[in-house]
């Protein structure tokens, strides 16, 4: 089968020379929505309740700006961390720093402070805005790497018993009070292809998390992909309709959630309930409370919805559309979902970090998804499905899927050997084995990449395993996926141990040595990741860790092996 095409996308649709503050905030879009009742607020604060609306959203973008530049000396390319739950100003001070031409790293707020202080390095922060729950994680990281106090900046609340920070608010304030003391970053004609937005972390196929590199172009070329797919050509028949709203349950972090949960809803004309911290009991009573229309969720929501008696206890009648991405959907569970909402279209995207994000979606044809299927390519993407042999793969015969999409990622930031095995010749080689049926369904199929997805996060073995290798008891280790019913895959550690530890636990009867080493190396893990990178599939001891003669972990007999003790136990 030759390249494959998504609808035609005109390239004068995609506006490159916006940042994608002045796309979001400053200028019409023929596929923008201009149907949101003007009561309707942007923004709402799930804790508080809290309505924000794009006046006020515009007014805290300029102060926080202003207050950046004036008293931060924030300027172009200069790096901001932004470490927090998601929060309504979330998106406010990525647009403040694109007023700016600056860049914002965004990072995990449950990360602990070497998880953090790897990102402040690669990506040369100069500034963090933390929230309080992130708060302790980022004083350690930022000494460490040389940030001073007065450059932490907290997103609200108060750090009563530490140095008083400022808070957005008060910058927010500040600004409003001063006269305009920037200029506005404007870009050339094509030069949004090329400026760094936003730097997001992937570990790609192989190797540690990198930071990705991404320009404007690419999260407004895939909000104006993602609008259009999903907007018939005369415009009437929509998946959104004035008056929608959406729970911002997805991390505003991650690709997912903030380009299509935040970007796309926003510009379709979606209020976005904003919900720090997921929570299930909370997000029943939020989608009732506030009558959400739109969900975007990952798989694990669906195991939660579909098991939980609790799910019957609410009034969810108000759903009308469920999006599920960032790892696969069973059949099954789909067909559970499906009989759960009877009402709501439900269907599967598929995209990446590296793709910036949505690359497959279910079509407006399609009222539930091909079930199984992780969607049709969207418009103005191309995609080749290529067999091991090299040769390109027949309908429904599978390979690795090879992706040209307009949002495409710079690449790894200061990082050319990554790139260069990931962006080749105009494709981000997925590293994701799929088919493609006869309609254009795509089916992910398996993962050829090192990576595990936990609950739709990342973990990227190779972090695990170095990690590993400075536990005094550890000579080797390969960690892999297994699979696991709630969290989709859950990391398992295969581990040989250094020649004393194996006298030991050889000369030990009663298997408790080895029980007190597995415990001892669980911890040394918990203590340092974030909870979901645990090797909560298990440990194993080996003899020696398998590998090729050129000295490659051989980690698809691993992974069998350990799918294999996983269900004996
Ligand atoms: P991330 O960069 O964190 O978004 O992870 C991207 C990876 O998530 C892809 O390469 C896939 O392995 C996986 N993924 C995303 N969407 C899907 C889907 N619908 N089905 C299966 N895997 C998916």
């Amino acid at each position: 089968m030759a390249e494959m095409h998504g609808p035609p996308l005109s390239p004068t649709m995609i506006p490159d020379d916006l940042t994608i503050a002045q796309f979001m905030l400053d200028r019409p879009h023929p596929y923008r929505s201009t149907s949101r009742p003007v009561e309707a607020p942007w923004l709402v604060d799930d804790a508080t309740g809290r309505k924000i609306g794009f006046e006020e959203i515009r007014a805290r973008v300029f102060g926080l700006a202003n207050t950046l530049s004036f008293d931060y000396g924030i300027r172009e390319n200069d790096v901001v961390c932004l470490m927090s739950q998601n929060h309504v100003d979330y998106p406010l001070v990525i647009w403040a720093l694109h007023r700016l031409g600056a860049i914002v790293t965004l990072t995990n707020p449950a990360f602990t402070s070497s998880e953090l202080l790897y990102q402040l390095e690669l990506t040369k922060v100069k500034a963090v805005v933390s929230d309080i729950s992130s708060l302790s994680a980022v004083e350690e990281a930022a000494t460490h790497y040389g940030i001073p106090q007065s450059r932490i900046i907290l997103m609200d609340g108060n750090s009563s018993g530490r140095p008083k920070y400022a808070t957005i608010d008060t910058l927010v304030q500040g600004g409003l009070a001063n006269t305009a003391c920037f200029e506005e970053r404007r870009l050339a004609p094509g030069e949004g292809k090329t400026k760094i937005a936003i730097f997001c972390f992937s570990s790609g196929t192989t190797g540690k998390p990198k930071a990705v590199a991404i320009p404007h172009y690419a999260p407004i070329a895939n909000v104006v992909q993602s609008a259009l797919f999903w907007k018939s050509n005369g415009g009437s028949d929509s998946r959104f309709k004035p008056g929608d709203v959406s729970l911002g349950v997805l991390p505003f972090f991650h690709v997912y959630g903030l380009i299509l949960g935040l970007f796309w809803f926003l510009f379709c004309g979606v209020t976005v309930v904003v919900v720090p911290k997921f929570n299930f009991i909370d997000m029943l009573k939020s989608i009732s409370t506030y009558k959400v229309t739109h969900l975007m969720l990952v798989p694990p929501h669906a195991v939660l919805l579909c098991k939980s008696p609790e799910t019957r206890q609410y009034d969810l009648f108000s759903v009308r559309l469920c999006l599920f991405g960032a790892a696969p959907l069973s059949a099954e569970l789909t067909n559970q979902f499906v009989k759960l909402f009877p009402g709501a279209e439900v269907g599967q995207g598929y995209g990446m970090t590296e793709t910036a994000t949505l690359v497959l979606l279910y079509p407006l044809s399609q009222r539930v998804g091909t079930i199984g299927s992780a969607g049709h390519l969207l418009p103005g993407v191309s995609a080749k499905i290529v067999k091991a042999d090299g040769s390109l793969a027949k309908v429904g015969e599978p390979g690795e899927f090879l992706i040209k999409t307009p949002a495409m990622a710079l690449g790894y930031y200061q990082n050319e050997i990554a790139t260069s095995e990931t962006f080749i010749n105009g494709y981000v080689h997925s590293g994701d084995e799929v088919a493609v049926d006869e309609n254009g369904d795509f089916f992910v199929i398996d993962r050829l990449k090192e990576l595990i997805k936990v609950r739709g996060f990342q973990v990227a073995p190779a972090e695990l395993e170095g990690h590993l290798l400075d536990h005094t008891a550890v000579a080797d280790a390969c960690v892999v996926g297994v699979p696991d019913d709630y969290s989709g895959e859950v990391p398992f550690a295969f581990v040989s141990v250094d020649p004393d530890t194996a006298k030991l636990l050889k000369n030990d009867a009663t298997g408790r040595e080895s029980e007190r080493l597995k415990e001892d190396i669980r911890k040394f893990v918990a203590d340092t990741k974030v909870y979901y990178k645990r090797l909560e599939g298990g440990i194993e001891f080996i003899e020696t860790v398998p590998k090729t003669p050129s000295g490659k972990l051989l980690r698809r007999v691993l992974r069998d092996q350990a799918k294999a003790i996983r269900a004996r136990k």
